[in-house]
């Protein structure tokens, strides 16, 4: 999946994600997810778009094992290691989630937390649509491996979920983002209604 639609999911997806939250602390107004919109209705502006800016480095980050990705573009610099191996994991993933609640827990620091836990998101996000692709991602890796075939490409074992292609321009990979779009918008108006 291209950087640009990255960006997009991890957006759409997230927003869906605030959407859901925001309709369910409705039918529950004193639980958890309302504790957590009443923590986004006093935060300022400047840590919202801090936060949107670490959703996108999260969106973008596992991709920093390819020469030619965006955020390899952007900070000059790669990973030299094989392409949705370590930076496709798990792992890579609970660094910002730790990080995050051990600030959370230690100085209530809720802005940096918040920071933390947006890059996380992205992260996630770039780890599920990569998984709906052809190749789809070893989340445990090395636990669980890619089987490499003699024309270079490597898919999971016993992956069966192949929506989209990695193939530049490919029309599956923008029918989904297209859909996810969709879906966060009509989860936008049910919010706002
Ligand atoms: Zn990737």
């Amino acid at each position: 999946m291209s950087g640009k639609h990255h960006i997009n999911t991890s957006i759409a997806g997230t927003a869906l994600l605030l959407e859901g939250i925001t309709i369910s602390s409705r039918h529950k107004p004193h639980g958890s997810s309302s504790i957590l919109l009443n923590y986004f209705h006093h935060s300022s502006l400047f840590i919202w778009i801090c936060g949107l800016l670490c959703l996108i480095i999260g969106a973008l980050l596992p991709d920093i094992d390819l020469r030619d990705s965006m955020i390899s573009k952007l900070v000059h610099f790669h990973i030299p290691i094989r392409h949705r191996t370590w930076t496709h994991t798990l792992w890579l993933l609970l660094i910002p989630i730790i990080i995050g609640w051990v600030l959370l827990l230690r100085s209530s620091n809720c802005n940096a937390s918040f920071l933390w836990f947006s890059l996380a998101l992205g992260i996630f996000w770039h780890l599920v649509m990569d998984s709906l692709s052809v190749g789809g991602v070893c989340w445990l890796y090395p636990i669980t491996q890619y089987i490499n075939y003699p024309d270079g490409a490597h898919i999971k074992k016993h992956h069966w979920l192949k929506l989209y292609s990695v193939k530049k321009k490919s029309k599956a990979e923008r029918f989904i983002v297209f859909v996810i779009d969709v879906l966060a918008i009509i989860g936008l108006i049910l919010t706002l209604a």
